[in-house]
């Protein structure tokens, strides 16, 4: 047994189980050894039941005197009442929708149970806590490990065993000074206490090492990349003054903000050093006109420009934008798309190897290898975090180094803009452009909802339209679909009554859907002929559609701030008043903080620093949206001082071995490569 062998090496696992754990990322022993837990309890002791009051939590262990089942809510739903003792006392304990247990628990055997008691109606109990027989329970401080649908924790702690004498095996990848230096335990130390800890200053300390690794790899990996792709230099653009012809020509005078951000483009572009690049504005603030102007540049410089966007829905979009733009300058922007037809390909080809066209839009059809440009000088992707590094990485070889502008709707406080952009320079759009009216935003509870929709209403019949988000579930798709298939019908019903045309129209939109779907769905939405679209998620990039004024967060505590304003962006394009209601069900205090935060602030940097102060980075700074691999135990904010020593053990390192190529160096390099895919083979 190897680290790098397949999870089903192990007995017991076999091919459900491994494609169960594929949605944990995991299917090398390797994988398994860096689950890290999320937490752990202490079963050191156990405690008499007569000890144990209301709000504690602890580990009891007694026999089940008792057992009932119950029906409830009609249905067939059982709920199970076990009647437990131990010398010194008796509880219950409740299990609801219990059918699964029915015949697990015999009376007169003795369980160990874990969790926390309450007051029930019949006295002290603990409702659904960990079990076990009493001869299988697990003593000392016990790992609780995040778990998929089909995994248990038992299987976890069985598996760490199993691969327990794995760890010695695994070569440390941090080398031995830098270790040293930083007072940092080795590898297999470190996984040992972490999955089975002794506790104590040890444990510190494991947690540390292993903290530090995640943001020292990401920091190497992120400035190998940049160190490749950053201080490079290449040809200064002779025409960045043409600019103002088109800044001039503009229907619009830029704002402070846009006039700042294209002057430092402009003085990017016409110096010898490569710009690099990330333009960084909230939905709406008009990083299109800003990109525009690059281009322009570019032309004008005799060099074509290429603008990478997301999703088919976005590229047409910046593409219908930009053809328009340029026409009255005889500058041919051409379009490239996996639904491009054949023949509309081949020609867009060989006029964009030609030099005829001058901007091509598209989507990541454009960085195929038969993608051929004459004279390639820019390269702009837009919503970035949406690419992964290669993508960018592969478009830009497209040209001989070409400069790079990235424009992301995502505001990101500064301090991580810099770990997550490495040494990408940063401009950013805090202002909007004037008359834009603030989307009106009310924080709701659920008892509001058909007053909500009430409101709704009326928005429709003013021929105005109407965006419903429903809840994230991020343990299943499945859900999240069904989630929004029973709202659309719900609302389908609820909206059934007369509209101008009759029954108002509404539409579903999911992320399961094809793409050509989706984009009917989108298209009809745009042109009026949906009302009210349902949808999940998926409408969160860029769409833009002037006439929609309202859109409803349903569940809204299960989302987090930025995503919240990133889905209220998508309404207030147009002139007229626009609306937000977030209707929250539960959810506990943080969810109230963040739907207040967002009724009381439209500035997408104050929310995001919001965001992180309230739960640290969550899944919009998860590193996994921004196409680098994942943190699972460190923490941007509460490990800040950890992450400065990695930073700068990282830059030091890639400083004196750029290319990773001293054999000290040499597991670490594998490392990398293993975590960072291509991006990484194609920097060094
Ligand atoms: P985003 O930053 O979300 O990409 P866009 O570039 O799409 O924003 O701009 C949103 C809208 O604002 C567009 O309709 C654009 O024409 C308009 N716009 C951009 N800049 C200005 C400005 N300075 N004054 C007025 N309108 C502007
Ligand atoms: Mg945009």
């Amino acid at each position: 047994m190897q680290p790098s062998d397949p999870v089903q090496t192990l007995r017991g696992l076999g091919p459900k189980k491994a494609e169960a754990l594929t949605n944990l990322n995991i299917t090398t022993l390797d994988d398994l050894m860096h689950h890290f837990p999320r937490t752990y309890q202490d079963r050191r002791e156990v405690k008499p039941i007569a000890q144990m009051g209301p709000d504690e939590t602890g580990l009891i262990v007694a026999r089940v005197i008792r057992s009932r089942t119950n029906y409830y809510r009609g249905r067939g739903k059982q709920s199970l009442r076990l009647d437990i003792a131990d010398e010194s006392g008796g509880m219950q304990i409740l299990f609801f929708q219990a059918r699964y247990l029915l015949k697990y628990f015999q009376e007169g055997e003795e369980y160990a149970f874990f969790g926390k008691v309450t007051q029930g109606r019949y006295g002290l109990q603990m409702v659904h806590p960990e079990f076990c027989p009493a001869a299988d329970r697990e003593e000392g401080i016990v790992p609780i490990y995040p778990l998929t649908q089909g995994i248990t924790q038992r299987d976890m702690l069985n598996w760490q065993k199993a691969i327990r004498s794995l760890y010695g095996q695994i070569e440390d990848h941090l080398p031995e000074d830098l270790r040293e230096k930083n007072g940092l335990l080795g590898l297999a130390q470190a996984l040992e206490e972490i999955h089975f800890p002794q506790g104590g200053e040890t444990f510190v300390k494991a947690r540390s090492r292993l903290i530090f690794d995640e943001f020292f790899l990401l920091q190497t990996g992120i400035m190998t990349i940049r160190s490749k792709t950053g201080a490079r230099k290449g040809a200064a653009f002779e025409r960045t003054d043409a600019a103002e012809e088109y800044i001039s020509a503009l229907p619009f005078a830029l704002t402070f903000a846009q006039r700042r951000c294209a002057d430092e483009i402009l003085a990017d572009l016409a110096g010898e050093r490569v710009m690099n690049r990330l333009v960084q504005g909230d939905v709406g603030s008009g990083k299109t006109a800003v990109a525009e102007i690059a281009i322009y540049a570019a032309v004008r410089s005799g060099y074509q420009a290429v603008m990478m966007a997301p999703t088919e829905i976005l590229a047409r979009q910046h593409y219908d934008g930009i053809s328009r733009a340029f026409a009255p300058f005889g500058i041919r922007v051409g379009f490239l798309s996996g639904s491009c037809g054949a023949a509309e390909k081949r020609q867009i080809l060989e006029d964009l190897a030609s030099g005829d066209i001058q901007v091509l839009v598209g989507t990541h059809a454009l960085i195929q290898p038969e993608v051929q440009f004459s004279r390639l000088g820019l390269v702009i992707t837009d919503e970035q975090h949406r690419f992964g590094v290669d993508q960018r990485i592969r478009l830009q070889q497209k040209g001989e180094d070409p400069n790079i502008l990235v424009m992301t709707a995502t505001p990101i406080p500064r301090t991580l803009a810099v770990i997550l952009y490495g040494d990408l320079d940063i401009s950013v759009i805090d202002e909007m452009p004037p008359g834009r009216k603030p989307v009106k935003t009310y924080a709701l509870d659920v008892s509001q909802r058909e007053k909500c929709y009430e409101f709704v209403e009326k928005e429709l019949a003013a021929g105005h339209q109407a965006y419903v988000v429903t809840p994230l579930i991020d343990t299943s798709d499945a859900l999240e679909i069904r989630s929004a298939q029973e709202t659309a019908e719900e609302l389908k019903e609820r909206f059934s009554g007369a509209g101008p045309h009759g029954a108002y129209r509404v539409g579903l939109l999911h992320g399961s859907m094809k793409t050509s779907e989706k984009d009917q769905v989108m298209e009809a939405f745009g042109r009026g002929d949906i009302d009210l679209l349902v949808a999940t998620v998926v409408i969160e990039v860029g769409i833009n559609v002037p006439t929609a004024t309202v859109m409803v967060i349903e569940n809204s505590e299960r989302f987090g701030l930025a995503q919240m304003h990133q889905l209220r962006g998508r309404v207030g394009r147009g002139d007229r008043q626009s609306w937000c209601f977030l209707i929250r069900d539960g959810g506990g205090e943080i969810a109230e903080e963040r739907a207040a935060i967002m009724a009381s602030s439209s500035d997408g940097f104050a929310i995001a620093e919001e965001d992180l102060r309230l739960r640290g980075p969550g899944d919009l700074f998860g590193t996994r949206q921004h196409g680098l691999p994942a943190l699972h135990m460190a923490d941007l904010v509460r490990n800040r001082d950890v992450l400065a020593m990695a930073r700068e053990e990282a830059k030091a390192l890639t400083e004196a071995d750029p290319a990773l190529s001293l054999p000290e160096h040499r597991l670490l390099k594998e490392k990398l490569e293993n975590m960072f895919g291509e991006e990484l083979t194609l920097a060094l």
